[in-house]
């Protein structure tokens, strides 16, 4: 109704300034009106504030509760049939099929984001996956994989740990980065398994402080600070294989070195 008044004053401008009269009657009518609105909109302010004070009081907790409860659901599930059944479909000592970015099918599974895996079930399965995954790693020569890479979406990797004697494969399970330097380095010739023959240098943290839990299920927080290929790398290839797990590959990371 206030719109409709204001309107009929746009509509007849010259109306409005011959007849003054009406102009008065016309602002004391839209007064009029314009109060009556903002009366039934305190009303309705004070309806919706008595009734969100409800909702507050009685029932958010419970709301907050069960959106919890669906959210740690959702993001920590025990592994589908699809994925048990590909773990499976070989002996620890078999080695999976590495995705490719080149394969038309393969690129959107290792652009997705994996899932938290649930340490309390399939724990036979994470053996199996794991065994598979080093053995995967050691046939393929490299210092790391994920296991989006061979295409199974979850919140693990191995890595071949470059700062301890002898360089043991070790599996990282739902790991996080909890803090890392304010500094970047330009990691000369970072490489991937499932990006054959193309190497570049990738953007870097050159220290980050990790939490993880091991494959026997020990969490595990400590700092790793490696970003020297000639030496020590194992920061960066912790960051490497965490990217994996966001769907991030290092050709995203791009950088050129200082000279
Ligand atoms: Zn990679």
């Amino acid at each position: 109704m206030y719109y409709f008044l204001h309107k009929c004053t746009a509509f007849y401008p010259n109306r409005e300034k011959k007849n003054v009269g009406y102009k008065k009657r016309r602002t004391f009518a839209a007064k009029k009106i314009e109060g009556a609105i903002m009366a039934k909109r305190k009303s309705k302010i004070s309806e919706y504030s008595g009734f969100s004070t409800f909702i507050n009081s009685k029932t958010s907790f419970c709301l907050l509760l069960v959106m919890s409860v669906i959210f740690v659901n959702c993001n920590k599930t025990g592994m589908t049939k699809e994925e048990k059944d590909l773990i499976k479909s070989g002996g620890e000592n078999n080695p999976f099929r590495v995705l490719l970015t080149v394969n038309r099918q393969d690129l959107p599974v290792l652009r997705q984001k994996s899932k938290t895996l649930d340490l309390g079930k399939d724990t036979e399965d994470l053996k199996l996956l794991i065994k598979r995954l080093k053995f995967t790693l050691k046939a393929e020569k490299g210092v790391g994989i994920a296991a989006p890479q061979i295409g199974i979406l979850r919140n693990l990797f191995i890595i071949a740990r470059v700062d301890k004697p002898g360089m043991p494969f070790e599996a990282v399970i739902n790991p996080q980065i909890i803090s890392h330097s304010e500094e970047t380095v330009c990691f000369e010739d970072d490489g991937c398994l499932s990006i054959p023959e193309i190497s570049g240098n990738s953007i870097r943290y050159p220290w980050i402080q990790v939490e993880y839990f091991n494959e026997n299920g020990e969490k595990i927080r400590e700092k790793l600070t490696g970003h020297s290929r000639k030496d020590n790398f194992a920061a960066i290839i912790f960051q490497h294989e965490y990217d994996h797990l966001q769907g991030v590959l290092f050709i995203d990371k791009l950088c050129e070195p200082s000279r």
